[in-house]
């Protein structure tokens, strides 16, 4: 039977959170196009993990597990996807819009000749997808006139599923590449830190331009550290080079969806709103009432952030000491 295969996205041995959202997508799709539901995760040291995603309605979970795959690198990946691919007949490949899902799709698209939605956000009755174009001020509907389609998931788009009692079969999938890489990864310098990781966190507190210098920023991260949160910036802070651009969400930047967004002293352009406004609950603090931001947020504050967000750490520090 034809399937349509996911690509989970597992980093150093732990799967993302996104794999979940995308599997969401995956399964919805599985059901609508009467397709059998395939996952594929690839890495080094990875088998450990295809246990993670039993219960989830999948007939099979293939596990490519080899050195070669070891860190991320677009050839590779490409090669092992499309071979199992066309092994399971898979209608439909799909993983999350990620910097790795963006990297890898459109080669797998090209290889396999099929057409790509990206960042698709739902997928209708007809078989069309939803996407959001514009920093998400039009939402436009694509149609893959292709068999076989390509297709990236916004994450914060899809609910994780709930995990049932079933169980997939486990596949050692043959790594044989067979085509040289011309890529060869010399050294890879990770950004250490403590907190959890932007797309991933349930709390995420986020600074604008206005932090002004490192005073500023380090009352957003001890904040942060206090609510056990990730920090996040407008690309104004990043572009002035008060936090590093990694923690930039918007548009260009990281798409998030925590349970707790905080907005402080960021305006609310709307490609900063493309990054955060499906957060459950927002918080923005500006001392500007007119504020964009303001029309978004479910909590708002008219305040000099200089003033209340010590007063908050105050607060916090002595409920915890409690
Ligand atoms: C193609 C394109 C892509 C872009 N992508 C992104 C993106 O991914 N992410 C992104 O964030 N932006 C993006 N931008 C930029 C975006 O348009 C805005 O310029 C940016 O978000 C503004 O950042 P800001 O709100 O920190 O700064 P500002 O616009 O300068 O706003 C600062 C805010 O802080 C408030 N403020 C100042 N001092 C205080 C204080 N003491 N207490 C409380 N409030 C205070 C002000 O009232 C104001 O609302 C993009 C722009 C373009 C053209």
């Amino acid at each position: 039977m034809a399937s349509i295969l996911l690509i989970a996205e597992q980093y150093k041995g732990s799967l993302r959170k996104v794999t979940f959202n995308g599997l969401g997508f995956a399964k919805q799709a599985a059901e609508q196009l009467g397709l059998d539901l395939h996952i594929l995760i690839a890495g080094s040291d990875v088998g450990g993990i295809a246990d993670e995603l039993q219960g989830y309605g999948a007939k099979a979970i293939h596990v490519a597990d080899d050195s070669d795959l070891e860190i991320y690198r677009t050839e590779p990946y490409t090669q092992v996807v499309c071979k199992l691919a066309d092994e399971i007949d898979a209608q439909m490949i799909t993983a999350a819009a990620t910097v790795q899902g963006k990297d890898l799709l459109p080669r797998i698209a090209g290889r396999l000749g099929a057409g790509m939605a990206s960042d698709i956000v739902e997928m209708l009755e007809d078989g069309t997808f939803k996407r959001p174009v514009w920093a998400g001020s039009v939402i436009a509907r694509v149609r893959v006139e292709t068999d076989r389609k390509v297709v990236s998931t916004r994450g914060t788009a899809f609910e994780a599923p709930k995990k049932g009692d079933d169980t997939a079969d486990v596949n050692e999938v043959d790594v044989s590449l067979d085509e040289a890489d011309k890529v060869r990864v010399e050294d890879m310098e990770e950004t250490k830190s403590e907190r959890p990781e932007l797309t991933e966190a349930r709390v995420v507190v986020s600074g604008g331009r206005s932090m002004k210098d490192d005073k500023g920023v380090k009352m957003i991260e001890e904040l942060s550290d206090l609510l056990g949160a990730a920090m996040g910036a407008s690309r104004a802070a990043c572009d002035a080079g008060l936090v590093p651009n990694e923690l930039q969400v918007g548009q260009t930047g990281k798409v998030v969806a925590p349970e707790l967004y905080f907005a402080i002293g960021i305006s609310g352009a709307i490609q900063h709103l493309a990054g955060m406004k499906g957060s459950k609950v927002i918080v923005a603090i500006n001392k500007d009432p007119e504020a964009p931001i303001f029309q978004l947020a479910d909590y708002g504050l008219v305040a000099d952030m200089f003033k209340v967000v010590p007063e908050m750490v105050e607060e916090i520090k002595k409920r915890k000491g409690a």
